[in-house]
């Protein structure tokens, strides 16, 4: 049977992990809208190779090159902020949420407005308006399927139990690149450095985030929405190799893990055929030739991130989304060589020591939360 699928983000890391599992199995696919934030030759080539019903960029000054790109085919060109959550609301029985950062939260409500199935990789969405989130995607029905591997691996290993019979989830982090490094090397490192992530081949936002741990911290929060376990029952632990995506540990002692080797397109390939399973072209797990498995506790001094996540889970409130703008605003400054690795957890931290506004209450506020703390951490840059 052929289903239907729309992919927000479709030219980032997940974006062509996901096209890659469909260029294996076109038949089984009808691919409805594809979207970019600018990058529009590359989109429209995709568009093209997947005859796409519609291709949009969110940066309306993209618009001209899409259209020219286009010229000639039937594929609907649009650009702009509602252009982006028209295609969310293709009526895709599928829809790839991989846009990065707060940018994706209004296409991510558009498509589960519309019910259907969501994958889940947009994490700063849910961290930004999880309770929003939760609340329409009960209403309306959807299912949410989390795409990111740790909750992927925590939803299969949740699957024919009790959620009310977990002791705990353990969330593992790779430790990213800078696992092993003193304060004080940390206090030097460089762009490139925080680039280069030992296990994962990712967009470079997320990359910097697990140099950070704050992809660990906002996984916490993700999770903490996802499997309404309580924040207590919920525990991080390093694990360098990224084998054991994560675990479930059940009152009986019992541990569900569930193991992969790190790429993307094998939690992507589970999200699309779910509940069912497709085949993937990935490299079959080897354990005899990864031989060892370590597990460390994580370090809360050199990476506070993930302190700062739980207290900020804790806070409830605005408190996630202003971590979540802190962040994004902070990294995007360090990729631009504008502030040091160390400063962007010191400037989420006195972001939020500054205050948070009162809890959102629909998806404005929340935008406007997301905005206001943008400012604020800007400003304590400039100041920095
Ligand atoms: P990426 O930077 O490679 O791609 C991002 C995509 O979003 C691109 O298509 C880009 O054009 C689009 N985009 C960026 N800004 C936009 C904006 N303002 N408006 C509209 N579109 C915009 O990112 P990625 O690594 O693919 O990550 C995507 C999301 O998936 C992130 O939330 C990330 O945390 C999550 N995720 C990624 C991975 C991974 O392996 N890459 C793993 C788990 C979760
Ligand atoms: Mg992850």
């Amino acid at each position: 049977m052929t289903r239907s699928l729309t992919i927000l983000g479709a030219t980032g890391s997940i974006g062509t992990s996901t096209l890659d599992l469909i260029r294996q199995s076109r038949d089984n696919w009808r691919v409805k809208a594809l979207t970019a934030n600018c990058s529009a030759r590359e989109l429209a080539a995709l568009a093209i190779e997947f005859g796409a019903e519609m291709a949009v960029v969110g940066d309306e000054a993209c618009l001209p090159d899409l259209r020219e790109a286009l010229s000639g085919t039937a594929i609907k060109a649009s650009g702009g902020a509602q252009a982006l959550c028209e295609a969310a609301a293709s009526g895709a029985d599928v829809t790839v949420a991989a846009i990065v950062g707060c940018a994706g939260l209004a296409p991510v409500m558009a498509a589960v407005e519309q019910g259907g199935t969501l994958a889940l990789a947009n994490k700063e969405a849910l961290v930004s308006a999880g309770d929003i989130l939760m609340d329409a995607v009960a209403r309306h029905g959807a299912t949410l399927l989390p795409t990111d591997s740790e909750h992927n691996a925590i939803f299969q290993c949740l699957q024919g139990n009790d959620i009310t019979e977990v002791r705990w989830i353990t969330l593992t982090a790779s430790g990213g690149p800078f696992r092993e490094w003193s304060a004080e090397q940390l206090g030097k490192a460089t762009r490139e450095q925080a680039l280069k992530h030992p296990n994962w081949d990712m967009g470079a936002k997320i990359t910097v985030d697990s140099a950070t741990m704050f992809n660990k911290g906002l996984e916490l929060i993700e999770a903490w929405h996802l499997f309404p376990v309580g924040l207590d029952r919920l525990r991080i632990v390093v694990h360098p190799q990224s084998v054991i995506h994560s675990m479930v540990e059940y009152r009986d002692g019992s541990t569900l893990a569930q193991l992969g080797p790190s790429d993307m397109r094998v939690p992507i390939a589970s999200c699309l055929a779910w509940p069912a399973r497709m085949d993937t072209a990935c490299k079959p797990l080897d354990l005899p030739t990864i031989g060892t498995l370590s597990f460390f506790e994580p370090d809360e001094e050199r990476f506070p991130a993930t302190r700062l996540a739980r207290a900020a889970a804790q806070a409830g409130g605005a408190a996630p989304a202003v971590l979540n703008a802190a962040n994004e605003v902070a990294v995007a400054a360090f990729l631009a060589g504008q502030i040091t690795f160390t400063q962007i957890s010191a400037i989420v931290a006195r972001t939020l020591d500054e205050g948070v506004p009162p809890a959102p209450t629909s998806l404005a506020e929340v935008l406007a939360v997301d905005a206001e703390a943008r400012q604020r951490a800007s400003r304590l840059m400039e100041i920095a």
